[in-house]
């Protein structure tokens, strides 16, 4: 009888106490949840994370297609005297700089392939930082060094990772960036690490990625440039000689990738760098 009445008191008193202590945790966690979602939380987390620069830096000794050449950096001069500017006599200094667009880390547009395609100037902001995804192919590259990465693959990464998000930018991981600077000829290799232009459809098609990104100077090695041609072709955009790949986990990073606006430009050094999770 006494333990009847027990439960009675704990269920009329303290029921209501613990429904009321629930709904003041709910509320007040509802409103740290909105205090998260301002700008200034976000930039919190995001300067607390790891940056890796995915981007080389570029000098008129770097490897370049042979049918473009190499930059050339010299000193800016007044163009009415010829005189180059220096500190001493002008108190700043600049550098001329001639280059092909396509030159070190840089991005593609579409127009650089498609006739009425996307120019420098014409991406939207938003795509310029992206979810980032790797598709690391070192271990197949044991077997063949020129391996195109193929829709299995991805497959196979999908099951281990899930499934590549949409709106993401997928990289692609040879590691032969670490060539770049200290062995120039091997990095200009032909063939070279590559994507399948099956791959290729599919990411953008069937997963709906909005860039994708490699480490060598092209999408792929077929005759006719075909990944290449095809995304190019079908308004998407891709960054080329990309570094440090192998710094960056297969998912839960961000790229940011930015680059300079000239009107209707075909191409350009970017800079690329990913935020770690
Ligand atoms: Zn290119």
């Amino acid at each position: 009888m006494k333990n009847e009445q027990a439960k009675k008191i704990l269920s009329s008193r303290l029921l209501p106490a613990l429904f009321l202590s629930i709904a003041i945790a709910f509320v007040v966690g509802h409103v740290a949840l909105a205090e998260d979602t301002t700008l200034a939380a976000a930039y919190k987390i995001i300067s607390s994370k790891q940056f890796i620069d995915l981007t080389h830096s570029f000098s008129p000794i770097t490897p370049v297609w042979k049918g473009f050449g190499q930059a050339n950096f010299s000193a800016a001069a007044d163009p009415e005297t010829g005189r180059p500017y220096t500190i001493e006599k002008d108190g700043f200094r600049t550098f001329f700089y001639s280059l092909v667009g396509q030159y070190g880390t840089h991005i593609d547009p579409p127009a650089h392939f498609a006739p009425n395609g996307q120019t420098l100037d014409q991406i939207p902001l938003k795509q310029m930082i992206l979810p980032l995804v790797i598709f690391d192919m070192t271990r197949m590259l044991m077997k063949d060094p020129s391996h195109a990465l193929t829709v299995e693959d991805i497959k196979i990464w999908e099951a281990k990772h899930g499934r590549v998000p949409s709106g993401s930018f997928a990289a692609l991981r040879s590691d032969m960036s670490k060539d770049w600077s200290t062995n120039p000829q091997r990095f200009k290799r032909y063939p070279f690490p590559a994507w399948s232009l099956q791959a290729i459809e599919f990411l953008y098609e069937d997963r709906g990625i909005v860039a994708n990104g490699h480490e060598s100077m092209d999408t792929d090695t077929t005759p006719d440039l075909k990944s290449e041609r095809w995304l190019l072709n079908h308004g998407h955009w891709q960054i080329e000689v990309m570094a440090n790949l192998d710094k960056v986990p297969a998912t839960g990073a961000l790229i940011v990738v930015s680059w300079p606006k000239p009107e209707h430009g075909l191409g350009f050094p970017a800079r690329a760098f990913a935020i770690l999770p």
